[in-house]
């Protein structure tokens, strides 16, 4: 069976080229349409425990900042890889769930999504990608990230 609509999941670290390049290939693969999706992280869950309520004002900028941060760098990625801006979304939330709502509201069936060779069964997939995974709508791609 080929895919038909695949969505990456990239963060904002250099390990976003490996995911990419990977996504982008098996897009290509199977003539299908590729999406990006990037989550910012509300700062309350960046800082747990930190007491944010105090300094909500400077919270909400952080956080806007953040997001068009992010929208800047997932434009970059976007024109590295020639994917039109309609197909990149910028969420907040928490990663994983934002990621197969996303693949759920697009009808993707197939996630792309990096993991890190950790050592022990827990760790194995990293948070991000076993969260996916949960309840996940569609089938999932994990690249290795070396
Ligand atoms: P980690 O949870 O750090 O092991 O993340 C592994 C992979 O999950 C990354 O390579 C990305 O593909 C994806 N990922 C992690 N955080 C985010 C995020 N905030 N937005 C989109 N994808 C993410």
């Amino acid at each position: 069976m080929a895919y038909k609509k695949i969505l990456a999941a990239v963060d904002l670290t250099d390990e976003a080229e490996q995911v990419l390049a990977q996504a982008q290939e098996t897009t290509q693969q199977n003539g299908a349409e590729l999406s990006l999706i990037v989550v910012v992280k509300p700062i309350t869950q960046v800082y747990s425990g930190f007491d944010v309520a105090a300094l909500s004002a400077d919270a909400a900028m952080i956080e806007s900042d953040a997001v068009r941060h992010a929208q800047r760098r997932l434009a970059e990625h976007a024109k590295t890889f020639g994917i039109p801006d309609k197909r990149t979304h910028v969420a907040r939330g928490n990663p994983a769930r934002e990621i197969r709502e996303m693949a759920a509201e697009l009808g993707a069936d197939l996630i792309v999504l990096g993991t890190h060779g950790r050592h022990g069964l827990g760790v194995l997939l990293g948070s991000t990608a076993s969260g996916v995974l949960h309840g996940c709508p569609c089938d999932v791609l994990t690249v290795r990230i070396e």
